[in-house]
């Protein structure tokens, strides 16, 4: 019998993990979870003496039950290749007492290709293992990151069209070059008038209007979500987190049982739950420490036990963490609701109404094993500029926010407690924010120049994906307003 997956929003939604992998999203607009979450079944001795695709399968095969050996094997061998630019896939580096644990070691230089270089391998095998017909046609709205990282995880893959939905000003300049730069006959990538939850909201709505899945269905085509709310992306963050641990013990930084803090820079809570999953899993973990920027909707969440989005949207440094709906959390409400689909659904329905819901005391007790807290676009770039002073080493943006609120933590509670902070992009996605963090000179220089500036100063290599997009043709153009979106979509597949 395999696991089933129950959609957040409504107990009788039930799917295997290929299915929900399929489907992305539950009909009912709910989140697929696992009725319960495995426990790990090798020792984390047995994890250390494995390579990353050793454990990246280990673990995976308890989330995806229903995928044979051979077939995750497979995907996990296609995934963690030489798209990398280290064998360690995901090395962890050692500054200023805590662990860098560089989750951007991918084709996109940040952390969402760990789980997009192989979302595209488990989606093809899903659909043949549920004899679909259709192709897939991947829709996805971006801050800036996972547009980029889908598109390069998807291109070209047979059977698959891919859509991303990203907001015109409201992503870095190399991160749009790398977007509208890519090839593939199979992609499109549409800049929207409106911001993150604008496009969010768009994708979300398309996903559930009924009318257009029957047109589609004529067509031969079916949506799936490469978004973070996909288990299929969701499962494969869980794997470094158990990785880290187990570099950490193999290297006898740690002892044998002994727990560590994990650090998340967070936008849409899909990282820091994978890392709350590990620990469900049986990985030693203390607290898990959630950073946010100025849109620190979480941060007041954690304190109040009220996630309000009826505020500013701030416009940061950090720009993939720029959000105000953290699609993710749902997934955590629904289990400090005590996995109760009804508690929660109603819970989220008050969020769309009135933007804005309060937990029960009896909820919040669950919630011990988090710390949140933000940092300041002022303290962020002290953040970066100290680290750099200190220790050579550059952290981007979204990094710093971790390091700063670390810092926080740390001065708050005196734990000492061994620590590993995701480290979610290379700076050289961010160059020009991360370099005027260290001196405000550099503001006049341009950005290609600033990234040799950065390689010098850092003593890094410019990255194959930055050294790409000095020359790339522009290839994507579409622009379109927020709630034209379903209309663009219809153009794109020609229905
Ligand atoms: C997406 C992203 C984040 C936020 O991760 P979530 O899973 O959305 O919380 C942080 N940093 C970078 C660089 C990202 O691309």
């Amino acid at each position: 019998m395999s696991m089933i997956y129950k959609s957040t929003r409504d107990d009788s939604v039930k799917v295997t993990a290929s299915q929900a992998i399929l489907k992305g999203l539950a009909p009912d607009g709910g989140l697929f979870v696992p009725e319960s979450i495995p426990e790990l079944d090798k020792s984390l001795e047995e994890l250390s003496a494995m390579d990353y695709k050793g454990v990246a399968y280990e673990v995976m095969k308890l989330m995806l039950d229903d995928f044979t050996e051979e077939e995750l094997k497979h995907c996990v061998n296609s995934a963690y290749d030489s798209k990398f630019d280290t064998d360690e896939i995901a090395p962890l580096v050692k500054a200023d007492g805590a662990y860098y644990l560089e989750l951007f070691h991918g084709k996109t230089i940040a952390f969402k290709d760990m789980a997009l270089s192989i979302l595209p391998h488990l989606l093809i095998t899903s659909a043949k293992k549920n004899n679909v017909k259709n192709d897939i046609v991947i829709l996805t709205a971006t801050s800036g990151d996972t547009g980029k990282a889908a598109l390069a995880g998807f291109a070209d893959v047979k059977g698959t069209k891919i859509i991303v939905f990203y907001p015109k000003n409201g992503v870095s300049p190399i991160q749009e070059k790398q977007m509208i730069t890519q090839k593939g006959d199979n992609t499109y990538v549409v800049g929207i008038h409106g911001n993150f939850d604008d496009a969010q909201t768009g994708v979300k709505n398309i996903f559930s209007d009924k009318a257009l899945e029957k047109e589609m269905d004529a067509a031969g085509f079916q949506f799936s979500s490469a978004n973070s709310i996909n288990i299929g992306r969701l499962c494969p963050q869980i794997v470094y987190y158990v990785y880290a641990y187990t570099r950490l013990l193999a290297n006898g930084e740690i002892k044998k049982g002994e727990k560590i803090n994990v650090v998340v820079p967070t936008g849409n809570f899909g990282n820091i739950l994978a890392a709350f999953y590990a620990k469900n899993m049986g990985l030693p973990i203390n607290k898990l420490i959630c950073a946010s920027n100025e849109n620190k909707v979480l941060f007041d969440f954690f304190k109040t036990g009220e996630y309000d989005r009826n505020r500013e949207f701030v416009l940061t440094t950090s720009p993939s963490m720029d959000i105000l709906v953290s699609s993710n959390l749902e997934r955590l409400i629904y289990m400090i609701a005590g996995n109760s689909a009804d508690k929660n659904a109603q819970l989220m329905n008050q969020l769309k109404t009135a933007g804005k819901y309060t937990i029960t005391d009896d909820m919040r007790e669950k919630l011990s094993d988090f710390y949140g807290n933000f940092a300041s676009e002022e303290e962020d770039a002290a953040t970066i500029k100290k680290l750099y002073e200190d220790t050579g080493y550059v952290i981007d943006t979204h990094t710093a926010v971790a390091a700063a609120v670390y810092d926080k933590y740390k001065s708050e509670t005196k734990d000492d407690t061994k620590t590993v902070i995701a480290s979610t992009a290379s700076p050289f996605k961010f160059t020009r924010s991360v370099l005027n963090a260290i001196d405000k000179k550099y503001d006049s220089m341009g950005d290609f120049e600033l990234v040799d500036e950065l390689s010098r100063l850092s003593n890094v290599a410019v990255p194959a994906a930055i050294e790409e997009i000095r020359t790339a043709p522009v290839l994507h153009n579409t622009v379109c307003d927020a709630d034209k979106m379903c209309d663009t979509v219809k153009k794109i597949l020609g229905i």
